[in-house]
This record gives structure tokens, C-alpha cells and sequence, in this order.
């Protein structure tokens, strides 16, 4: 996206969203979601439930949340398609944070975008992104803007190494991003993560971070409505495998003082950002209880996905709460809980699984609940499924996934 594309939708989405909150009851409002995946999917579901209708747009003809809601089927950056969501909706929210400038531009004008679109354009790219956070006055890990390999050069002198190369937009799940732990390695990390730019062509925007040593990561989950009212989920404790999410523990085995900071910078952040909607907070902790933000989504995540069955409200329809204006729902934990996230290479097995008396299951005193996502076509690394561990203690949960056998690879 062009800055200035950026700035007309974000002009648009503030101009909407600060002139008209509008309180937005079930049985009478049609919400429509840009993307079909699973986080739609689990919103119409959700919503459904409180009495919402709801209408999707996704390109794949049999997208997730295509099955469970009437859907458009078009391309995401589609004007046409985007102009009869809005007609076919009274508001409109979004699964996922790379929305299309244009089409951003054209459902703030001619639709209801509570969420607006400025945190779409913040959080599209990482370093307005730090200085967003910055400006709510929470720390992010020391960072230099770097262009080409002699400011790459100068910034690791600067920062001091390890740290890491990152792309300033398009990166997920680790992909665009480089560890140096050497001098020796700048160019090599350059060369990987701006490929073709050491032979003159233009570099992408690049950030380099300081290498954060990490007790763990966490995240949390924070709502705010149109009209101002914020919530925050308890803290997830997140465990990745090739740079994909596998666990979420909660309550997260941090002291309960972090766990209260972690919660409070989440709330600072959500408010100082004048965000409407889910935005879920990615930390590190330290072995001092240092807390640094590492990123933002400004929608539900895979890391709140054990509010589904573990906490008195989901992210899911406290996501539909804020953005319709409702009174948030109660975000306390009712139990213990350990998600861990069915990826192509264990569908088969939890399937099976499913089909029989769960012994482990019963001895652990864990109750495991099931979300599949219905997508047609499963790959190794994509996310199918999940499932929320209700135990007693989260070492129970952790031991079923252990005894399973089913997430060796
Ligand atoms: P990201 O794409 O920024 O979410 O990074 C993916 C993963 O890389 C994170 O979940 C961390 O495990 C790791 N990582 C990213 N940035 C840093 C950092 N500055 N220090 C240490 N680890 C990092």
C-alpha cells in the first residue's frame, strides 16, 4: 500500500468512525467480513449465536467461513465485489490486517467501518508500527530503520549483536526475517531478506532489532467498543514450532505481577491507539520482567483461541461486542487450559483419535474440546484445527499432548 492511499482511508475510517458510533442490536444487523478463513469462520459462529447474520468475501469458493454464512466470491482488492458487501451489510469488519488501501477507502466511504482503517495502516507495516507503540508510551525492543547493507552495517554497531533483520512489510510467521549473531553474517542476512538489493536494486524497507534472550512469549487479547469501553483477556503463554504457534498456556507461567503489567500495557496500547475491535498484543518476557511488545493484529488471533471454551466470554463475540457497540462480556478464565493447534500433519491422527474413548484424556482428568476449520484442502504447517485442553492444571493438558504421540512432527 502508498503512504498516500494509506493516509486518504485512514482520513476516511477516523472521520466515519468518530462522527457515527452506533449501537448495532442482534436479530436486525447483517455484519459483513472481508475474508472467508477460520477467524471469520469462528466470528459468524459466534455472532450467529448472539443473533447476528453475517455475509463474507473471500476468493476461494469454498472458504470456512463460506460454509457456516452466505458468501461474495471475489478477489480481495475487488471494488465491485467490496461495494456489494457494503450493500449487503450495515457494518463491516475484517479477519485479517493486509485489506487492500482501495477497498478500505471505499468501504469507510460507503459503508460502516467501525474498526476505520488507521490500524490497518499502522500495523501493515512494522515500523509505524513500533513507533505507534512507542507513542502509547510502551517499550519495544531497541530497533533502526535500514535501507541498505552499509545502514545495516552502522545499525548493528549501534544496537550491539545478536539481533534480527526484518522486512517492514509482508513478513509472517518468521518468513522475511534473519537472526545475526556475527559481524560476519550482516551481508549474508541482507542478501536473504532484501534478495537482489546488494546488486543495486532498490532494498525494501528493512528494521533491525536487538535479539530479545526471552524467558517466553505471551499475548493478550484486548477489546475496546465504539464507545470506548476496553477489556483484556488473561495473558497466553505462546510456544512456536518452525515459527508457527503450536501451544497456548493459560494461565502463563509468568508471576502474577506480569501478568497484571502484561494486561495493563495491552489496555494502555488498545486505548492510546484509539483502536475498536480485538487487537492482540505480542510480548517477550524477560528473565528480569521486562516486558517488550514484538507486534500487533488489530483483530481476533490464533493465540485467543482458548477463550472459546476456557473463558466466560470468547475473543470471538467480544470482537462482535465492540464493534457493534454491546457492553463488553466478561473476560475471566473458568478454568485452566492448554490450546494447541491442529496443523495438516496431525489431522489424521486427531481425527482418528476423535473416534475413540480418549483414556489419557479421562486419567489426566482433561477435557479435550474440538475446532475444526472445514477447509477442503490440507497441507503440511496450515492451520486446520485446534484443541482447547480444559484441566485442572496446565501440566495436565501438557502431558496429553505429550502422551497423544500425535504432535512428534
Ligand atoms: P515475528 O514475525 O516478529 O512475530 O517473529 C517471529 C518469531 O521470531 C517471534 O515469535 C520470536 O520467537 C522470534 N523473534 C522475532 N523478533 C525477535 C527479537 N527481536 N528477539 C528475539 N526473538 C525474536
Amino acid at each position: 500500500m502508498s503512504e498516500e492511499q494509506g493516509h486518504a482511508g485512514q482520513a476516511n475510517g477516523e472521520a466515519k468512525s468518530a462522527a457515527a458510533p452506533r449501537t448495532l442490536l442482534p436479530g436486525r444487523t447483517t455484519i459483513g467480513v472481508l475474508g472467508g478463513g477460520q477467524l471469520g469462520r469462528m466470528m459468524a459462529l459466534a455472532g450467529s449465536a448472539m443473533g447476528y447474520r453475517f455475509v463474507a468475501l473471500d476468493p476461494a469458493p469454498d472458504a470456512p467461513c463460506g460454509q457456516v454464512s452466505p458468501q461474495i466470491t471475489a478477489a480481495y482488492n475487488d471494488q465491485g465485489a467490496a461495494r456489494e458487501l457494503a450493500q449487503r451489510a450495515d457494518v463491516i469488519t475484517y479477519e485479517f490486517e493486509n485489506v487492500d488501501a482501495g477497498v478500505a477507502a471505499l468501504l469507510t466511504e460507503e459503508s460502516y467501518v467501525p474498526q476505520g482503517s488507521a490500524l490497518l495502516y499502522t500495523t501493515q507495516h512494522r515500523l509505524r508500527e513500533k513507533a505507534a507503540i512507542e507513542a502509547a508510551g510502551v517499550p519495544v525492543a531497541p530497533y533502526r530503520k535500514v535501507g541498505s547493507l552499509a545502514e545495516l552495517i552502522a545499525a548493528a554497531a549501534g544496537l550491539g549483536l545478536p539481533c534480527v533483520l526484518k522486512t517492514a512489510t509482508g513478513g509472517y510467521d518468521g518468513k522475511g526475517q534473519a537472526v545475526i549473531r556475527q559481524p560476519e553474517e550482516l551481508e549474508a542476512a541482507f542478501r536473504q531478506v532484501a534478495p537482489g538489493a546488494a546488486e543495486g536494486a532498490e532494498a525494501p524497507e528493512l528494521v533491525l532489532e536487538k535479539f530479545v534472550k526471552f524467558q517466553c512469549e505471551i499475548s493478550v487479547i484486548a477489546a475496546r467498543s465504539t464507545s470506548g469501553e476496553v477489556k483484556s483477556f488473561p495473558p497466553a503463554e505462546n510456544i512456536h514450532v518452525n515459527n508457527i504457534l503450536h501451544l497456548s498456556i493459560v494461565p502463563a507461567r509468568v508471576s502474577e505481577e506480569i501478568l497484571q503489567r502484561a494486561c495493563e500495557l495491552a489496555e494502555r496500547l488498545i486505548a492510546g491507539l484509539d483502536a475498536v475491535g480485538l487487537l492482540a498484543v505480542e510480548m517477550f518476557v524477560t528473565e528480569d520482567g521486562e516486558i517488550f511488545v514484538n507486534e500487533l493484529a488489530p483483530r481476533p488471533h490464533n493465540s485467543g483461541h482458548y477463550t472459546m471454551d476456557a473463558c466466560a466470554t470468547s475473543q470471538f463475540e467480544q470482537h462482535i461486542r465492540a464493534v457493534c457497540n454491546l457492553p463488553l462480556g466478561d473476560t475471566r478464565l473458568l478454568t485452566p487450559v492448554v490450546m494447541v493447534n491442529v496443523l495438516g500433519q496431525h489431522l489424521d491422527g486427531v481425527i482418528e483419535r476423535t473416534g475413540q474413548a480418549d483414556e489419557a484424556a479421562y486419567k489426566l482428568g482433561v477435557v479435550p474440546k474440538l475446532h475444526i476449520y472445514g477447509k477442503s484442502e490440507s497441507k503440511t504447517g496450515r492451520k486446520m484445527g485446534h484443541i482447547n485442553l480444559l484441566c485442572k492444571d496446565t501440566g495436565d493438558g501438557l502431558s496429553w499432548v505429550e502422551q497423544t504421540n500425535l504432535w512428534r512432527n
